[in-house]
């Protein structure tokens, strides 16, 4: 049995689902966070439960020959990105075996075809939107950057390698703004100070730029200074404030002041333009977000006669993506916000035949879609993390549409989800993996499912 802080060596052989590293010692597992794959270490026992334990690297004996050099300087204290000291390649492998692991061993799963993961070419600077929180060192400077991961005492750099450079630069902007004008960073624990986070969002196929300052107060002063200083970045399009007096993790307020340019940035997924405001809910890797899009457009297979259900909508982009190829597209969102802007969507891009409607998928769709009209030839589900709710996986095997594309954020709940489907009737036949966020343990997964020969719709 081994004890709190008992120095062991061991070799890490695999890498868990928050990217701790994991070995074994006569068959007793230990995980390692900060070790990869391949190292070879020395480290400290932390916690010895009865099968397993924890511990912390306190030397590396023999590098991983996966290792590289991580881009960002502050990767091991930020909490963003879990394998940045990871190659990229062998980051694909870890994703594409965590999807595959789950299928196989949560979800009982086989006889399925696992499409090699959709990797990004320069797995850097794709991230389209930033939040920077601010606050002030013990020498009374405005620091901004990140949370130390698990914690949130600030880690000062503004440039993030999975972020557009230009953001360092009006980071620094803002920065010299405050201190010039005494403009103070607010503080958690006294619920003081004015400038709680800065959020950047950058529209990388127009250039366009948003800035938008979440404030503790009601107004900024020498706003005006700002937006100077601030309009001469190239492609600055809209600078605005949004008002968050509470006490809360939530970090932007649901008021939004304009200040500069336009209210909205204007971006594109493909063909179809999205108008994107400070609250808006956007996908933040748009490049592989359009990889998705494309695939679970090929699954869905369309003709133009079908009618589908795109269930957990957001603002319908994948609503908007099939409707070129469909009669008519329902989408079902939670969120009030969400379902305005995918209906403004809809008309900026002309599109008649798709329908958006408020309220849980789980409770929508079994009481509208039995109707003339609406029964689905396809149903489409992007769930958040916590996967489908049980109720709409029986509703949809109750009307029995011939396909269904599941995206998912989480293997263990598509997992889950797909294991109850190929007992109701539904088979896997495509799995593809999407790398949406190099650096970081997340992975996309676009499953197809179909319904097995012989069976029938219940209605
Ligand atoms: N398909 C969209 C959004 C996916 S994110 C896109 O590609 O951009 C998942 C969405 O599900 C979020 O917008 C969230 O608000 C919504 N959601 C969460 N629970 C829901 C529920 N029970 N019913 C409908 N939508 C829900």
């Amino acid at each position: 049995m081994y004890k709190k802080n008992e120095i062991i060596e061991l070799t890490i052989e695999d890498m868990g689902v928050e990217g701790e590293g994991i070995g074994k010692l006569d068959g007793y597992t230990f995980f390692v966070k900060g070790a990869l794959d391949g190292d070879r270490i020395e480290a400290k026992v932390l916690k010895a439960n009865k099968n397993y334990g924890f511990a912390r690297v306190e030397r590396i004996l023999t590098p991983s020959p996966y290792r590289v050099e991580a881009q960002c300087d502050v990767s091991e204290q930020c909490g963003g990105c879990q394998l940045q000291s990871l190659s990229y390649e062998r980051q694909l492998q870890y994703k594409q075996n965590l999807v595959d692991n789950n299928l196989r061993r949560l979800g009982g799963l086989s006889g399925y075809t696992l499409h090699p993961i959709i990797g990004m070419e320069n797995p850097f600077r794709y991230r389209n939107k930033t939040q920077f929180p601010v606050g002030q060192n013990s020498r009374g400077e405005i620091v901004t950057g990140f949370y130390a991961g698990r914690t949130h005492s600030i880690i000062d750099t503004a440039d993030c390698a999975i972020a557009p450079r230009i953001n360092a630069k009006i980071i620094q902007i803002i920065k010299d703004f405050m201190r010039d004008n005494g403009i103070g960073a607010y503080d958690e624990i006294s619920h003081g100070g004015l400038v709680r986070h800065i959020l950047i969002r950058n529209a990388f196929s127009t250039g366009e730029i948003m800035v938008c300052l979440v404030i503790n107060g009601s107004s900024l002063p020498f706003s005006e200074d700002l937006i100077g200083r601030l309009e001469k970045v190239e492609g600055m399009a809209g600078i605005s404030l949004s008002i968050n007096r509470d006490k809360t993790n939530v970090i932007m307020g649901s008021r939004i002041i304009h200040l500069y340019g336009k209210e909205t940035i204007t971006d594109y997924i493909g063909d179809l333009r999205f108008e994107i405001s400070p609250l808006s809910f956007y996908q933040v890797n748009p490049v592989q977000t359009l990889e998705i899009y494309k695939k679970a457009l090929e699954y869905a297979g369309l003709t133009g006669r079908e009618t589908v259900w795109d269930l957990y909508c957001g603002i319908g982009t994948i609503s908007l993506f099939l409707a070129g190829k469909a009669a008519k597209v329902y989408g079902v969102e939670i969120i009030p916000q969400a379902i305005e802007d995918a209906k403004k969507n809809a008309s900026a891009n002309q599109i008649e035949n798709v329908e958006f409607i408020l309220g849980k998928s789980e409770e929508v769709f079994p009481q509208m879609c039995k109707e003339e009209g609406r029964i689905p030839d396809v149903v489409v589900v992007d769930p958040p993390r916590k996967g489908c709710d049980e109720k709409l996986l029986k509703a949809i095997v109750e009307v029995g549409p011939s396909r269904m594309v599941y995206v998912s954020c989480n293997p263990a709940t598509l997992a889950r989800d797909l294991k109850y489907m190929t007992a109701q009737g539904y088979e896997v036949r495509e799995v593809q993996p999407v790398d949406n966020f190099p650096g970081t343990v997340h992975v996309e997964s676009v499953v197809l499912l179909s319904r097995t020969e012989g069976t029938t719709r219940a209605d």
